[in-house]
């Protein structure tokens, strides 16, 4: 099965998968404090597209040993060690994990244990936005750096357009 594992700044800079189920830790869930984020993981929940799941991995001790020899080198949180117990515990089941993580111990931490991972922000920054000019008139285009407000053939004024550089219209 395919799973993505949030972690905080996973689904901050806005991931989650649709078509796969998407799992997040309790701890991981503690610190997420903005509303918007909060918003958007209360609709996730409701819609059955996120789970929240934690494994109690404080007997487990394969996935200990690999906390215990990594996690003082790699630094990670009590939340980061929540994370790679689960996705441990999925891989094993056989599940397809991917871990979503712009934190960059993380994905250092996640790399090192030979786990998968995916990172959201920079995809974010090559997504371009676009403007163009055009009059509200005639829709007579202008360049996007024009200083003209009226538009030299019908009068009417020049606004600023929003045009999604992936979308086709
Ligand atoms: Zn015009």
């Amino acid at each position: 099965m395919k799973l993505y594992i949030l972690d905080a700044s996973g689904l901050i800079n806005g991931f989650y998968s649709k078509d796969s189920l998407n799992l997040m830790t309790s701890s991981t869930v503690n610190e997420i404090k903005d509303i918007n984020t909060e918003m958007l993981l209360n609709n996730l929940i409701n819609d059955g597209i996120l789970r929240i799941e934690d494994v109690d991995y404080s007997e487990d001790e394969q996935i200990n040993n690999v906390l215990l020899s990594s996690g003082d080198l790699m630094r990670l949180s009590a939340t980061d060690k929540d994370i790679i117990a689960l996705a441990l515990t999925h891989k094993r089941l056989g599940d397809d994990v991917t871990t979503v993580t712009d934190d960059y111990s993380m994905q250092n931490a996640l790399k090192l244990l030979k786990l998968k991972f995916k990172s959201v922000r920079t995809k974010g920054i090559q997504e371009t936005i676009q403007w163009k000019k055009l009059c509200k008139g005639c829709r007579k285009e202008y360049p996007s750096d024009t200083t003209l407000e009226e538009c030299d053939i019908c009068g009417s004024p020049i606004i600023r357009k929003r045009m999604n550089a992936r979308s086709n219209h």
